[in-house]
């Protein structure tokens, strides 16, 4: 018998599991920690509350989570309750799948005024991830600043345009959908510091854009390249760039139909945020793309801005013994290898890029690289106590775990809070959710 810890239950956490059954059969044991008492990880807190389709996903890993050799191990924070070298000791693998959860910072000037947040925080105030749940931006003003062109660009930008009434049917948490509802702003600029053909926005995504009941989007089409260069880009680029074209050659007049404009700002790079204590304006520099990059040209000018989100990237939080790199912002590894018995898998492998569907093949990528260090045997004879060693420590420690069995209490308790149409009203706090689960289970899963 051989025992795996995935550390995080995110995409890349199940799809490690999965994979480790499918390779291993029943001759495996998959314990899956979570510093939260639920699951998923991303797909709870990460992706949009309006995208539900991407957020269905999560049935497969419960088909995964529900096998007899897979175990969800909530409300353990590792590297706190359990350290990296303890769970070495008890398993023959550990592999971190913790993702990226902390915002890149902008490291500009006024960064840290009032109403300016980085998007994991953003994000998570309007998913309902209990660290930012009181957040509490002020959506009184009226401009907000986005900065970079990903899809988490476009995932804020979008969730600021929507009327309440677009929310229906979306697990946005009750919090956000209220201070959306009462929310005055009416210009939402995306900032980006390339033009048009190096943005990183996918086109179902930016399509969204398009079909908003009171938001519109606005490009210049002065900021366009000429039509015949776009045949060079890639595919789903090209599409994403026909829909700037699109959106570009919407008349003004019809364009100021509605009321909230989403402005595409490219060429501009931010430089300062102003602000007596909080922000105030944006500060940027006109840019020109040479070679790819973006330079900066000397003429700036000023954005006002009421709230500014950047959407720049994350990083992976660092584990107390897991060497990191701190120039890419993740764990330092050999395609998944950190140090003996020790991997990391998803964004806390190769940064946060790709979809979800990414963590698959990785997933399965990291399993085979544990197959092949059982068959040489860097991971030597098959002797670590695994989840029983696990559940003694926990014992010792007078851990509070949260097994899969309790999420499901929670799960439902969250699905008959729901307010009509929803899928569910999350808990936005730990306590909540703990006292949702009721008693503990006396046993796993
Ligand atoms: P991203 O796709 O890497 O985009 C980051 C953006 O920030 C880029 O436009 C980048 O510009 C800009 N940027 C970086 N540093 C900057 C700086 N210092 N100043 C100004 N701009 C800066 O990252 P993301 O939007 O966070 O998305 C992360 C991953 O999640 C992506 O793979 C994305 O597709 C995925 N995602 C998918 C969905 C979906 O499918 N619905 C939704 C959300 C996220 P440069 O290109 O010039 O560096």
């Amino acid at each position: 018998m051989r025992h795996i810890a995935v550390v995080g239950s995110g995409p890349a956490g199940y799809y490690t599991a999965e994979a480790a059954q499918k390779e291993f059969g029943d001759d495996v044991r998959v314990d899956i920690f979570d510093l939260l008492p639920v699951p998923y990880g991303l797909i709870r807190t990460g992706v949009a509350p309006d995208h539900q389709s991407i957020k269905a996903v999560s049935r497969r890993y419960e088909k995964t989570a529900l096998s007899d050799n897979v175990r969800f191990v909530g409300n353990v924070a590792v590297g706190r309750d359990v350290t990296i070298p303890e769970l070495r000791e008890l398993y023959d693998a550990v592999v971190l799948a913790t993702g990226a959860p902390k915002d890149r910072d902008l490291g500009l000037p006024g960064d840290d005024l009032a109403n300016v947040f980085g998007s994991a925080a953003f994000v998570g105030w309007y998913n309902g991830h209990p660290q930012f749940t009181t957040l509490n931006p002020d959506l009184s003003g009226r401009t907000a600043v986005v900065i970079g062109m990903g899809n988490v660009a476009l995932d804020v930008a979008r969730i600021l345009a929507k009327t309440p009434h677009e929310f229906e049917g979306s697990d946005i948490v009750a919090h956000a959908l209220e201070a959306l509802g009462r929310s005055t702003i009416e210009r939402i600029v995306i900032l980006g510091r390339r033009g048009p053909h190096q943005i990183m926005m996918t086109p179902k995504e930016l399509g969204e854009l398009g079909e908003l009941e009171r938001a519109a989007p606005h490009v210049d089409a002065r900021d366009l390249p000429a039509e015949a260069e776009d045949a060079i880009l890639e595919p789903g680029l090209r599409k994403s760039v026909t829909l700037l074209r699109g959106f570009a050659a919407v008349p003004e007049d019809i364009r100021a139909e509605k009321p909230v404009a989403i402005e595409f700002d490219f060429f501009a790079q931010p430089l300062a945020l102003i602000g007596a204590d909080r922000v105030e304006a944006i500060e940027v520099e006109r840019t020109e793309v040479v070679a790819g990059r973006a330079r900066g040209t000397g003429e700036t000018y000023r954005i006002p801005a009421d709230l500014v989100v950047s959407c720049i990237g994350y990083r992976t939080t660092p584990i107390p013994d897991v060497p990191f790199d701190e120039r890419a912002g993740r764990f330092a590894n050999d395609e998944g290898r950190i140090l003996p018995g020790l991997y990391c898998v998803g964004w806390a492998r190769r940064g946060p890029s790709g979809t979800i569907g990414t963590n698959k093949p990785d997933g399965f990528s990291v399993v085979e690289k544990i197959h092949e260090d059982i068959d040489s045997a860097a991971l030597g004879p098959p002797t670590k106590q695994g989840r029983t060693g696990f559940d003694e420590l926990a014992r010792a420690r007078g851990l509070d775990v949260v097994t899969f069995r309790d999420w499901k209490k929670i799960e439902e308790a969250e699905e008959r809070a729901a307010r009509e149409g929803a899928p569910r009203e999350k808990f936005v706090d730990i306590e909540a959710m703990i006292r949702a689960r009721g008693a503990p289970a006396l046993k796993q899963p």
